[in-house]
């Protein structure tokens, strides 16, 4: 795999971002703690339309805790985050901070689609009825539209054919690929992807990575922390390196990933490239 990248790296890269492109997710100065530990110590970090952001680190170093405040399945304990113009204002009260305002929290996680590492389809429906739940039950989408839109993007990431199957029938990878038509079927403005190929055999990284190029190439905003680095080069305007819960480096991926400022980049690239 490295030697097919090289140094010049393949014709493949994602476009820079646009810096007049509109904003889509701004977090700015995050912290969060759990107990006594701080996870997130200050982390800003923009996405405009058409960005693919890659968050790499060490585990531990709080990647997922961040996309998990940028879609407010964590609460912040300090900072603000704004999606598609919309700020969330936490306020704080007993020591507690939550969301002041409840329905602008829905409101932005149907902007968001998230896909976790573990897929986390519904066991005992279909993978058509994993796809239109959300459509037919958040949003209302009329049944019939929801199928329609569901079996189009069940195409599109090489499923259709087990539309009617259960997760359980299907491998890692297709699971994978039909929790990928789930959160699309929301029509979110800004992807989410949380390690979206670590829990895959090898030989099913590749299917699901290719779904998640095609979005890239489609302009799609996305945030997604990922190991795999060829990957990441590809598909990235920006790469992030997370450290003991603070940005120690970011800047364009081939920069980044090739010649990074930081020691601890680079010790963390010997050991993943
Ligand atoms: P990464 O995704 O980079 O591996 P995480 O964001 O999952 O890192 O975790 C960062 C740190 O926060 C770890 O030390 C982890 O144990 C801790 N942590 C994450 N979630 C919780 C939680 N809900 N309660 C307590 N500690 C947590
Ligand atoms: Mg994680």
């Amino acid at each position: 795999l490295i030697a097919s990248v090289g140094r010049d790296g393949p014709a493949h890269r994602h476009p820079p971002s646009n810096p007049t492109a509109a904003v889509a997710v701004q977090a700015d100065g995050i912290h969060k703690r759990f107990g006594s530990l701080e996870v997130l110590k200050g982390v800003s970090l923009t996405a405009r339309e058409g960005d693919v952001i890659t968050l790499i680190g060490s585990s531990g170093s709080g990647k997922s805790t961040l996309l998990r405040c940028i879609n407010m399945l964590e609460v912040p304990d300090e900072g603000r985050i704004t999606i598609c113009g919309e700020t969330i204002a936490m306020k704080t009260a007993r020591g507690r901070t939550m969301p002041a305002n409840s329905r602008q929290v829905d409101r932005i996680r149907t902007r968001l689609g998230m896909v976790f590492q573990n897929f986390n389809l519904w066991t005992h429906m279909t993978i058509l009825e994993n796809v239109i739940e959300a459509p037919v039950h958040v949003l209302g989408v009329p049944k019939g539209e929801a199928i329609d839109l569901a079996r189009s993007l069940l195409d599109k990431v090489g499923i259709l054919g087990k539309a009617d199957c259960y997760p359980v029938q299907l491998s890692g990878g297709q699971q994978q690929r039909a929790a990928i038509a789930r959160a699309l079927a929301m029509q979110p403005k800004v992807m989410l992807f949380d390690e979206p190929t670590s829990a895959l055999d090898p030989e099913l990284v590749g299917e699901v990575l290719r779904v998640i190029r095609q979005l890239a190439d489609e302009g799609r905003t996305m945030i997604l922390v990922t190991h795999e680095m060829d990957f990441a080069r590809e598909v990235s305007s920006k790469v992030v390196f997370l450290h003991q819960g603070r940005i120690e480096e970011e800047g364009a991926p081939d920069r980044v990933l090739t010649n990074p400022d930081s020691d601890r980049v680079r010790q963390f690239l010997s050991r993943h490239l």
